[in-house]
């Protein structure tokens, strides 16, 4: 059994978003139906849309940073009750037994996890569809608790642009002490400096756009650089443990090694692909600095960080959308013309029922 729901999907690499209604599962035992009150925008959203990389099954609807209320459990759910506030991320599955997903890393998972849009279901191989509508169905182990004290809104973000942001700043160990640096400005980016900032370290933007330097001092940024001025590049020449590089595009990485402490490293999470121009590992054998990469978090982590934002009070800072409102805002994100993550209030895919 299944049941019809209201959604926006992508039809082709070239098409705007428009109502396409789709179906969810009746929840099998270990599932936990939900009716989505909120879906943030993130850029991964709008490269699956136009098919960046290269793997887009269509339609599609996009959406994995979910909040809602849990409406249905399965019979053997224990960790979840109706009306419960809960949140889905990037993915819904995953095989659970190999070495990966035993280490709780699920996003690695060696048999693929199964990624929230787009991606065939582990039971039935139905695609799956992401949070751009009105209800989801998940396996209870892929979904997580919202702290009470943090708004709806401002805690969508906080399941992919939050997971992905604290993963690599875990990693790295930071605390009070570290030098950590932000690249770009963005989702991503706004949630990097203020998980940063509350573990205590010393925080600095890279941006392009100058102009963001008021705000990064408000979420947390205790300095602000613009990486297109060699002055400024060179002021911070030798000085971060870790570089979080969030930028969604090919860019040139080599101007960021030499602002790496030794042994620091750069953490790519934004832009997946050939680097170009190519990297000089010279600087990079010689400082002993790294460049590394890094997807989601897995779901312990996840749970973790927004336990965290529950204690130290951390939401995105978000623009609420209406559902009709998403190609703008896709043209908007690629304009970097958001503060700092759109929002997508699900009523409003009611109203158009
Ligand atoms: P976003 O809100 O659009 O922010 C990206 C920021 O990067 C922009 O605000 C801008 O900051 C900078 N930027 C954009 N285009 C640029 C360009 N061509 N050259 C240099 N800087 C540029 O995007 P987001 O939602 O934070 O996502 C960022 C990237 O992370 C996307 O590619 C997304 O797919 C990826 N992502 C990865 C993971 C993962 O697990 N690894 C998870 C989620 C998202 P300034 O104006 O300050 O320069
Ligand atoms: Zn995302």
């Amino acid at each position: 059994m299944i049941k019809s729901v209201n959604a926006y999907a992508a039809a082709s690499a070239t098409a705007p978003l428009a109502p396409h209604p789709i179906t969810r599962r009746l929840p099998r035992p270990d599932d936990v139906e939900i009716d989505i009150l909120y879906c943030g925008v993130c850029h991964s959203d709008l490269h699956t849309a136009r098919n960046d990389w290269g793997w887009t099954h269509y339609p599609i609807v996009p959406g994995h940073e979910i909040i809602g209320r849990v409406v249905a459990i399965g019979s053997q759910v224990s960790r979840f009750k109706v009306g419960d506030r809960v949140g889905v991320g990037c993915m819904v599955d995953a095989c659970g037994h190999c070495e990966a997903c035993e280490e709780g890393h699920e996003q690695h998972c060696s048999e693929t996890a199964t990624y929230t849009y787009g991606a065939p279901d582990r039971i039935d191989g139905s695609l799956t569809q992401g949070g751009y509508s009105e209800k989801i169905v998940v396996k209870e182990a892929f979904v997580v608790r919202i702290p009470d004290n943090l708004t709806l809104q401002g805690a969508a973000p906080l399941l992919c642009a939050g997971i992905t942001t604290w993963s690599p700043l875990k990693n790295a160990d930071i605390g009070p002490g570290s030098r950590v640096a932000v690249v770009g400005l963005g989702g991503l980016g706004h949630m990097a400096i203020k998980l940063a900032k509350a573990m205590g370290a010393d925080v600095t933007l890279f941006t392009r756009s100058p102009g963001k330097e008021e705000d990064a001092h408000r979420l947390g940024a205790d300095r602000v650089v613009i990486s297109t001025d060699a002055a400024q590049m060179a002021q911070v020449a030798g000085h971060f443990h870790l570089i979080v590089d969030t930028v969604p595009y090919v860019h040139d990485l080599n101007a960021y090694i030499p602002t790496l402490r030794f042994k620091g490293s750069l953490v790519l999470v934004g832009y997946l692909g050939p680097l170009e121009p190519a990297l000089d590992s010279m600087p990079m054998v010689i400082g002993g600095k790294a460049v590394a990469a890094s997807m989601i978090g897995g779901m312990a982590a996840t749970q973790e960080m927004l336990d965290f934002c529950g204690q130290h009070d951390i939401v995105s800072d978000v623009e609420v959308i209406a559902m009709q409102d998403i190609n703008d805002a896709y043209e908007r994100m690629l304009k970097s013309d958001v503060k700092y993550r759109f929002v997508i209030d699900m009523a409003s895919l009611k109203v158009e029922a």
